[in-house]
Order: structure tokens, then C-alpha cells, then sequence
């Protein structure tokens, strides 16, 4: 009778084991889907803003620009030679 018992639940276990085993490949497909790998470096591109220089009027990434009295240059050369 305990042997039979023991047997009934170790198949209920396999069956489970096996069933949560699904569940988290399905679910790790299905999160794959939500958030593609790529997403990440092209925002970053695309959000870096682009500021005109004033003393040659070309645009450039604001991260780089060389501020002298609140106006932008692209570069120190353009800076100094617009004062
Ligand atoms: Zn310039």
C-alpha cells in the first residue's frame, strides 16, 4: 500500500517538474519577444542631441561642444576665433 502511495507521487512530481519546466521555456521566449537586444544602442544614437556651432554653423553631438558665453562651438579653434 505505502509503495503504491510512494509510486502515485512520484509520477504527480515528475508530471510537475515537468510541467513547470514548460512554463519557464515558454516564459523565457515570450519576455525575448518583449525587450529585443537592439533597442538599447540605437536610442542612444538617436537621442544624442545635435546643437549648430556658431562660428561655422555645422552640427554637431551637444556632448562635445565647447560653451563661451552662452553661445556653442564645435571646437576650441572656432571658440577663440569668434571672439
Ligand atoms: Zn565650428
Amino acid at each position: 500500500m505505502l509503495v503504491r502511495l510512494l509510486m502515485i507521487l512520484g509520477i504527480l512530481a515528475l508530471i510537475a517538474w515537468g510541467v513547470l519546466w514548460f512554463l519557464k521555456r515558454r516564459l523565457l521566449k515570450w519576455l525575448s519577444h518583449l525587450q529585443p537586444p537592439t533597442t538599447g544602442t540605437s536610442t542612444n544614437i538617436v537621442s544624442e542631441k545635435l546643437i549648430e556651432c556658431a562660428y561655422c554653423h555645422t552640427f554637431f553631438p551637444k556632448n562635445r561642444a565647447i560653451i563661451r558665453e552662452e553661445h556653442f562651438y564645435c571646437c576650441e579653434e572656432h571658440a577663440s576665433l569668434s571672439q
